[in-house]
């Protein structure tokens, strides 16, 4: 719920007007949904914000953007200069916005932290059943009144080992799910719990015990330098010969030529992905008509042990609705130049 301010402590601007980018039918929707206690202007914009489309947030309070948009530098000035105050992240990651720069302009910047993680746990759990029990060709070839069950064998999950890179709030809730099918969950974590570990009977290990014992790796840490292409060649043939990858978290952990390389090879059995390395400009967008020009994503895309969805793990109504009242909620409160909501400025 939001709380009215018993007092404004700046200008209290009647109406904010604000520049959304790169949005989509359910962006606006639930953006139009939200009720903050401030009457919001939203000015809706498909294509995404930078430096060369910085011009469309002229006369804005406040931009509203997403995961590849590119907030950098030069985009940043032209912003203050035409007078906007507040970078609106309507996601958790920010490794597109250049805080720094913001910094010294005074703009301030505010992300969603967690709007769901439930929506990510479960969406790694639904892309891997559907893989590995073939739902996605069932459901073509049963259309088609061919009921055959040839190649569509799976294995149980019961009795698995699963191993969970990065025990967040999402990577706890898979491992928990995990739990609940009857796995046995390895995680591997620069900040261990074992409180909660030992809750759970989730066993912590490091990196190559992880890799070398589980029949499925699942990984939830964020994209820094020191995650980057976390699965390479060499991470990858430590891991079990037939040996599951699910990526819900950041295209860029897996280095995706390594990983072709594997399953041409059969060594990996099957990889599920929410996310690809160079998403950027393909996710999100229908390119149904035109010619694939990523060559390693088209090569992905011819494996049957590989299944791919377009970045929409948090993709539900509960994540969406949550997005939506913390984005509004903080233009409310930025505009008022009242503090952010908690845990929400970066
Ligand atoms: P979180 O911050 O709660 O958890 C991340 C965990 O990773 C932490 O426990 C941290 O200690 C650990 N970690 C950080 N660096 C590490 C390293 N070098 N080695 C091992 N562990 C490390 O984050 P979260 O909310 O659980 O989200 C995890 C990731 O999921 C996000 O960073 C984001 O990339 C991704 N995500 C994807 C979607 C989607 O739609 N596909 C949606 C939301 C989030």
């Amino acid at each position: 719920m939001f709380e009215l301010p018993s007092r404004t402590r700046g200008a209290f601007h009647q109406r904010m007007l604000v520049a959304v980018f790169d949005t989509k039918p359910y962006d606006r929707n639930y953006l139009q949904a939200a009720r903050p206690p401030g009457k919001i202007e939203w000015s809706f914009h498909e294509f995404r914000l930078s430096a060369q489309t910085a011009p469309a947030a002229a006369g804005a309070d406040s931009v509203c953007v997403f995961v590849n948009d590119r907030v950098d530098a030069a985009c940043l000035e032209l912003l203050h200069r035409q007078g906007v105050r507040h970078v609106a992240l309507r996601c958790a990651g920010f490794n597109n916005v250049d805080l720094a720069a913001a910094k010294q302009l005074g703009l301030v910047v505010t992300r969603v932290p967690a709007y769901s993680p439930h929506a990510v746990a479960e969406h790694t759990l639904a892309l891997l059943l559907t893989l590995n029990r073939r739902i996605h060709r069932a459901y073509n070839r049963v259309r088609e009144q061919n009921f055959s069950l040839n190649g569509l064998v799976g294995f149980d999950l019961f009795g698995k080992t699963v191993g969970i890179i990065g025990t967040g709030k999402i990577g706890r809730l898979a491992a928990q799910i995990f739990r609940g099918f009857g796995c046995h969950v390895l995680a591997y974590d620069t900040q261990t719990d074992p409180a909660w570990a030992q809750a759970q009977q989730v066993t912590y290990t490091d990196l190559n015990a992880l890799l070398e014992q589980s029949d499925i790796v699942s990984l939830h840490v964020p994209l820094f330098p020191e995650t980057l292409h976390l699965l390479n060649e060499q991470t990858i043939a430590r891991m079990k010969p037939g040996a599951h990858i699910v990526n819900t978290s950041r295209g860029k952990l897996i280095d995706t030529t390594a990983l072709i390389a594997a399953l041409k090879s059969g060594h990996l059995g099957g990889v599920a992905l929410d996310v690809y390395e160079e998403e950027e400009g393909i996710f999100f967008e229908d390119h149904s008509g035109v010619v694939l020009q990523d060559d390693e994503l088209s090569r992905l895309l011819t494996f049957p042990n590989v299944l791919i969805t377009s970045h929409q793990a948090f993709l539900t109504h509960e994540a969406l609705t949550e997005i939506a009242r913390v984005t509004a909620g903080n233009i409310v409160h930025i505009n008022r130049d009242e503090p952010a909501l908690e845990g929400t400025q970066l």
